[in-house]
């Protein structure tokens, strides 16, 4: 391999160093790969046998080589085997000790798994860990371990959950914080037919092709700017969600807003678009906070409005607009409701569509008192969980001919929720230990 860079060199003049530094890398690799196989040897035992777990005992067999794919590469060693006459178990105290027991990668190769299958498709993390890493490696295999960890991390969660309803949790210690915000929104993902089966889609009469993932978020601010708007600690945001039932994510929402310090908040928002479960969620989950409906949310209900109403005439309906949002922006939502019942009697085609829009503003009034919430310095719209739905979820989840199954995605909305929150580190650390 030298020997013909340096020919190539001779002919053209020219050195190529990509072809030496990748040489040079997996010469390293190998010499690593041959010392960490020495290192991982584990001798013949002492004794002939061990306790297995069904409480009978295992004997020593032979000496069994093991193959796993380590950050260096290939690697094989030598460790005894023992075979449990009485259940058949093979227990491996040599394999558990380095947590590799039933495992064809090493701890290294799982974490950058997770990540690269976590931030890409699953073909293009196989390609990425054989330019970073020069591990080769297959697209399932990718898969597989990124959903297994992001499995690992759903029964954490579970858990955690379960503890939070029983009211196991400790509550998390620290100073006061002054808003605490819980941004909630749904979108949905794109999933294999099997998974809307008997479901009806947005389009009546046809089968819906996504899910719908709720996704939430939690965000503290550091006060106000000299305008009195609110600023958004950045580094505070931390992401949950699932395909799950409202009732679920419920719990696991509020998890996440208890484990954040909800209850040293002096002041609790819940921001969310109209949907109804993201309001009945709040009142079961978080009674006293400050429930505030998107501004912009709100707004584009008095836009499309305007379109039915006004379709032809663009002054009016400007004028029309200029008023309605006049109302809105001064939170004066029952004036705008009986603006809207006026236009009942005026408009029997749209009557349908009118009385669900005095619904939504007559339903969320008291969400929508604007100039209340801007005078104490609050947040009106959810665009950080409106951005949250795109980065967390979107930009995995949507990519064209990607179908997932329920399960699958659940994991690897775990996976990327942890990570993006900041938590994978902790997380790894803890299940190492
Ligand atoms: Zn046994």
């Amino acid at each position: 391999m030298v020997q013909k860079i340096f020919a190539d060199q001779r002919q053209t003049g020219r050195l190529d160093l990509e072809a030496i530094e990748t040489f040079v890398r997996e010469s390293m690799h190998r010499a690593g790969a041959g010392a960490l196989s020495h290192l991982l040897q584990v001798d013949p035992p002492a004794q002939a046998s061990l306790v297995c777990r069904c409480g009978h005992s295992a004997r020593y067999k032979e000496q069994r080589r093991k193959p796993m794919l380590t950050v260096v590469g290939r690697v094989e060693y030598e460790r005894p085997y023992y075979v449990c006459s009485h259940c058949h178990h093979a227990p491996n105290p040599a394999d558990a000790a380095l947590g590799v027991a039933g495992e064809e990668f090493s701890p290294g190769v799982r974490r950058m798994m997770a990540v690269v299958g976590s931030e890409a498709a699953f073909d293009v993390g196989r390609e990425q860990l054989e330019l970073l890493a020069g591990l080769h490696v297959s697209t399932k295999s990718v898969e597989r371990q990124a959903q297994r960890i992001g499995a690992e991390i759903r029964e954490l969660e579970q858990l955690e959950i379960q503890r939070s309803v029983q009211l196991e949790l400790p509550i998390p210690i620290g100073p006061p914080i002054p808003v605490l915000y819980v941004e909630i929104d749904g979108t949905g993902v794109p999933v294999v037919r099997k998974e809307t089966a008997g479901r009806t889609g947005k389009v009546e009469g046809q089968p819906s092709h996504t899910r719908e993932v709720k996704l939430g978020c939690v965000f503290t601010s550091v006060g106000v700017d000299a305008q009195n708007h609110p600023i958004r600690d950045e580094g505070s945001t931390t992401y949950t969600g699932a395909i799950e039932t409202a009732e679920e994510f419920g719990r696991r929402i509020y998890r996440e807003a208890f484990q954040r310090g909800w209850s040293r908040a002096r002041l609790k928002v819940i921001l969310g678009d109209g949907a109804i479960w993201i309001w009945h969620l709040a009142a079961q989950q978080f009674p006293g906070a400050i429930l505030i409906v998107d501004f912009y949310h709100a707004s584009e209900h008095i836009h499309e409005l305007s379109r039915l109403l006004l379709p032809a005439d663009a002054e009016a309906r400007r004028h029309w607009v200029g008023v309605a949002m006049y109302l809105l922006n001064n939170g004066e939502i029952e004036s705008l409701v009986t603006i809207l019942r006026h236009l009942l009697a005026q408009h029997p085609a749209l009557a349908e569509k009118l009385e669900n829009e005095v619904q939504y503003f007559e339903r969320n009034a008291e969400k929508m008192r604007y100039p209340e919430f801007r005078a104490r310095g609050l947040f009106v719209g959810s665009g950080v969980i409106e951005a949250g739905c795109k980065t967390v979820i979107g930009s995995r989840l949507k990519q064209s001919g990607m179908f997932w199954t329920v399960k699958g995605a659940n994991q690897i909305i775990a996976l990327r929720c942890c990570r993006l929150s900041g938590r994978f580190e902790d997380f790894w650390e803890a299940r190492a230990a």
